[in-house]
């Protein structure tokens, strides 16, 4: 039997992306850069550190010494080659077909997205939201241009993680690269914030900083961004408690002139006072929990949606729209726990349509019985194209097989089953967002 298409002719709102972030990229190169945990487990921690800044780099004479070495080369053509049976992998080649037309070979594949990739910046997702009946996606980019993407289309979400971390040198003892990653990226959008309004450094004094902070997200705000982002379980836990002005402000000075302070009471005092901003303005805030990138930095642990417990106790953040990112993976059940319990938070599943087959159709069943129907939102989690166009279509399946098997369990009713689909995938994040 055929699965009923209940999805059809609904669009969608991805409700989580980062279309525009990454340029053209080829497939083998998104396969690459997420295949690097098999060469970082295999070589020395400073081999690893040299080949990630000369890829950085496109420092193509270091790589080429480094595959004679210590053989580099060969370790990521191995871990591309172990994770092609992984549902990403699937997915991608998927994706492809449907963005560039079935039945082509690689080599064809590979020539017209090239070509598209040339036409402009945007074009290829554009086309990617066409496929996909995508009318609106949210992104999390640190700048949108809004000359090249189309501002009706490409709404954007800004993160606070650049202001909680003034004065960090973003080294760590961890493995890998992702904690420095993250904190490089955070301190560049700091700098370039501290830029537009007149300042070199951080100032010596934390009123000064609040007054800029303040200032700052106000002015992106009002240049079209419509929801704030905490990406920082990357970089600490997510247990954000509350922490009086004093604290902060003393371990802001401190830091300030190079003295070693607790920085927590400062961070934590900053998300809420951000935090406080939006819930405010009726801004919504999305906040990473869950699993990483394939490559160890991030404490999975300091991602565990039960840390956030504290946070979402603060009376005064009640009517704050909190949207907990990814499916939670794998705390997908925690996490949900927390949002039956909390009428403010919602339960957004990007990245998983690409990551997971069946994982995602049990815990959309799971979700679905549990939650009512405001609650969960569809999203892509994409910055490339080829993903975008997979991950809306195999939500779409899910949800397809997942509603006309409740249909058949009794657990909905068809009318219901309608119902839950357009939530999913339009409607929730439509009144979140107070999109038209
Ligand atoms: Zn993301």
């Amino acid at each position: 039997m055929t699965t009923p298409d209940i999805t059809s002719g609904i669009a969608a709102i991805d409700h989580h992306s980062h279309a525009s972030m990454a340029g053209f990229r080829t497939v083998e190169q998104i396969e690459r850069h997420f295949s690097t945990a098999h060469l970082e487990a295999n070589v020395a921690p400073e081999v690893y550190d040299a080949f990630i800044l000369a890829r950085n780099r496109g420092d193509t004479l270091t790589l080429a010494q480094l595959e004679t070495d210590h053989g580099t080369e060969r370790l990521m053509q191995q871990g591309v080659a172990f994770r092609s049976t992984t549902f990403f992998s699937r997915a991608l080649r998927q994706g492809c077909q449907l963005l560039y037309g079935p039945h082509q070979d690689q080599d064809s594949l590979a020539q017209k997205a090239r070509e598209w990739g040339g036409r402009s910046p945007s074009y290829t997702y554009d086309q990617a939201l066409k496929a996909a009946n995508t009318p609106i996606v949210l992104v999390d980019v640190p700048y949108l241009d809004r000359e090249t993407w189309n501002p009706a289309q490409y709404r954007q979400i800004m993160r606070i993680d650049p202001y909680v971390y003034p004065f960090h040198n973003g080294k760590a003892t961890l493995r890998g690269t992702e904690f420095q990653r993250f904190h490089a990226g955070f301190a560049a959008v700091l700098r370039s914030e501290l830029k537009s309004h007149a300042l070199d450094d951080p100032p010596l004094t934390f009123d000064a900083y609040l007054q800029f902070m303040d200032a700052s997200i106000q002015r992106r705000v009002q240049n079209g961004v419509i929801g704030l982002k905490i990406a920082s379980a990357y970089v600490r836990p997510i247990d954000f408690r509350p922490a009086s002005f004093d604290d902060a402000r003393a371990s802001y000075e401190a830091l300030a002139v190079g003295k070693d302070a607790d920085r927590r009471p400062m961070e934590n005092f900053l998300v809420q006072r951000a935090a406080q901003y939006a819930a405010d303005n009726a801004l919504p805030m999305q906040i990473h929990v869950g699993m990483g990138h394939p490559e160890p930095g991030m404490l999975i642990a300091n991602g565990a949606p039960f840390l956030l417990e504290t946070f979402l106790n603060i009376r005064s953040l009640s009517r704050l729209k909190v949207t907990l990112l990814h499916g939670g993976y794998p705390f997908s059940s925690d996490m949900a726990a927390l949002v039956q319990t909390y009428g403010n938070v919602y339960l957004d599943f990007s990245w998983m349509p690409y990551l997971h087959h069946y994982y995602l159709r049990q815990k959309l069943t799971e979700w679905l019985e549990i939650l009512p129907a405001n609650k969960l939102l569809y999203g892509s989690d994409s910055g490339a194209p080829e993903f975008h166009v997979a991950a809306a279509s195999y939500a779409r399946e899910a949800l397809n097989h997942v509603l006309s098997d409740g249909i058949q369990r009794k657990v909905w009713d068809a009318r219901q089953a309608q119902w839950l689909a357009r939530r999913v995938l339009f409607e929730n994040a439509a009144e979140i967002y107070r999109l038209d």
